[in-house]
């Protein structure tokens, strides 16, 4: 299938010496400016190097990205019902929590918080909405009145745990302006879009602690053993500490907490001698990596606490694939929002999605995909990357599981096939000039929101990110070198 193209910012392919003079440059802005990461195979805590980075900005149209931007409180809000009604949790995911060890853990812990009586009533939601421009016009090559390259985007998912970008989101921009200046293009980046990402999280979390009410507590961020996405968590620290210096900010792994924490008679949870107002989970699990028992104990430990968890755990179930999927089925958005503008607005951005359970439809979608497996992606029901099935492999994998009851811990996706843009990649260890390559972007929209099961406090879109990735990769993680940063170029199409 030929797949459709935007133009590029300015002309491709550039000029040889221009392009090795200006992407020496922009590697030594990356390293002074924070857009970085620690060394996989030589790890140092001395030492940083480049994040993977687009040279220029990738066109995205302006009037979809204003459109994801508008739509992201509606989203926020459908989160925050979605992660208080414990009936559609219970039953969305009764069937996935069988047979997945990591939902039906999760799952294990909202059950005993909420037996023994909620003890912090307050949510926070970091919330990163996922998106894709699809070029699959459903109208029909005669019928289409747009004739534009793409025809609507579509949500790839939504975020409620580590949703990071929140320092390399807007950090891209600088970079990418510094690099159109450089190029002798410096009227073009009107046509990027302000970002304040970073600044937007940490506002929630400052809300948050605010709320809590207690001068001497802390925050604590939830990290991995070692973290090599350093400036993505770091910069949030240092925000805060900027606004509000009165905020301590403490970095602890769940293996930390389970050793030296405790919960004392007002629910309080202590670490370092002090209540904790804000728990900030940053860290995410590799694939096929699994949370020890002591770690499943500290998020029990936690959760049992008075302190505000961002996200908590009804939030984290309620950002799992099976409950995307369940809201695409007819008449779940009706049920939280009602069936008014808002809900086709949200409908619009679903794409095919489809239960793999043991029923009816279910048996349908396995049918259906089989017939044209490379039209799907199968989803299990963890985040972070890597652990998706694509092309050939889906039917492989649903010949495999079609009569075991592992199937029901996927979800069945539409893919979605985004425009192509020309553009250099800057990798660490990378040549220099790149090779011009055709890219595939993803935009993610930040969003707060702050409250209770019946009132809402806050809620806001704070802020963007976009990741793109060569055209013929199935995944763009920047962290596991896939995908690199990058922001949008407004167009008007
Ligand atoms: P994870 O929780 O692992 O981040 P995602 O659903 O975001 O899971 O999938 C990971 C990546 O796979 C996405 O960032 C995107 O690049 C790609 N992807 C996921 N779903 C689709 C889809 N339906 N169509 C095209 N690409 C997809
Ligand atoms: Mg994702």
């Amino acid at each position: 299938m030929s797949q459709s193209r935007l133009a590029s910012c300015i002309p491709m392919p550039i000029e040889h010496r221009a392009l090795i003079n200006v992407v020496e440059k922009a590697k030594d802005w990356a390293l002074m400016h924070g857009v970085g990461m620690r060394d996989k195979k030589q790890f140092s805590k001395d030492a940083m190097q480049i994040a993977p980075f687009v040279l220029l900005p990738s066109p995205f149209p302006r009037t979809e990205f204003n459109k994801a931007v508008e739509l992201q409180p509606i989203l926020n809000e459908l989160m925050h019902k979605v992660s208080h009604d414990d009936e559609f949790l219970q039953h969305t995911l009764q069937n996935a929590l069988q047979v997945d060890e990591f939902t039906a853990s999760l799952y294990n812990i909202w059950t005993k918080v909420r037996e023994e009586g909620v003890t912090q009533p307050l949510s926070l939601g970091m919330l990163r909405s996922d998106i894709m421009l699809e070029s699959r016009c459903q109208h029909g090559e005669s019928q289409c009145d747009k004739h534009t390259p793409y025809c609507s985007w579509k949500q790839v998912e939504i975020n409620s745990i580590a949703s990071g970008f929140g320092h390399l989101g807007p950090v891209s921009r600088e970079i990418q302006s510094y690099v159109l200046r450089q190029f002798g293009h410096g009227e073009l980046i009107k046509n990027m879009p302000e970002n304040r990402a970073l600044s937007g999280l940490c506002s929630g979390i400052i809300e948050a602690y605010d709320l809590f009410g207690v001068p001497t507590a802390i925050v604590v961020f939830v990290v991995e053993e070692v973290s090599y996405n350093i400036c993505d968590q770091r910069f949030h620290e240092f925000e805060i500490s900027d606004k509000r210096p009165d905020i301590q900010i403490y970095r602890k792994t769940l293996t930390e907490i389970h050793q030296e924490a405790d919960l004392n008679d007002k629910k309080q949870l202590i670490v370092e001698g002090r209540p904790t107002a804000v728990v900030y989970y940053r860290a995410g699990y590799e694939p096929g990596q699994y949370p020890s028992s002591r770690e499943w104990d500290a998020r029990l430990l936690i959760e049992r606490s008075n302190a505000i968890k961002c996200p908590s755990i009804h939030y984290q179930l309620a950002g799992t694939k099976k409950v995307q999927q369940a809201l695409a089925v007819p008449g779940a958005l009706e049920k939280f929002m009602g069936s008014g503008a808002a809900t086709s607005r949200v409908r619009d951005i679903f794409t095919g999605l489809y239960s793999l359970d043991f029923d009816e439809s279910g048996e349908k979608a396995v049918e259906m995909a089989l017939a044209d497996a490379e039209r799907f992606v199968l989803k299990p029901q963890r985040e972070g990357g890597g652990n998706n099935i694509y092309g050939t492999e889906v039917r492989d994998a649903l010949l495999r599981m079609r009569h075991s009851r592992e199937r029901a811990a996927y979800i069945l996706m539409e893919r979605i096939l985004p425009p192509l843009v020309a553009g250099y990649v800057v990798r660490p260890g990378g040549p220099v000039p790149p090779p011009i390559t055709d890219l595939v972007s993803e935009l993610g929209i930040f969003g707060v929101i702050i409250g209770t099961k019946d009132k809402i406090i806050s809620n806001k879109q704070v802020g963007h990110m976009l990741r793109t990735k060569l055209a013929d990769a199935n995944e763009g993680g920047v962290a596991a070198g896939l995908g690199a940063l990058d922001s949008p170029y407004l167009v008007d199409v």
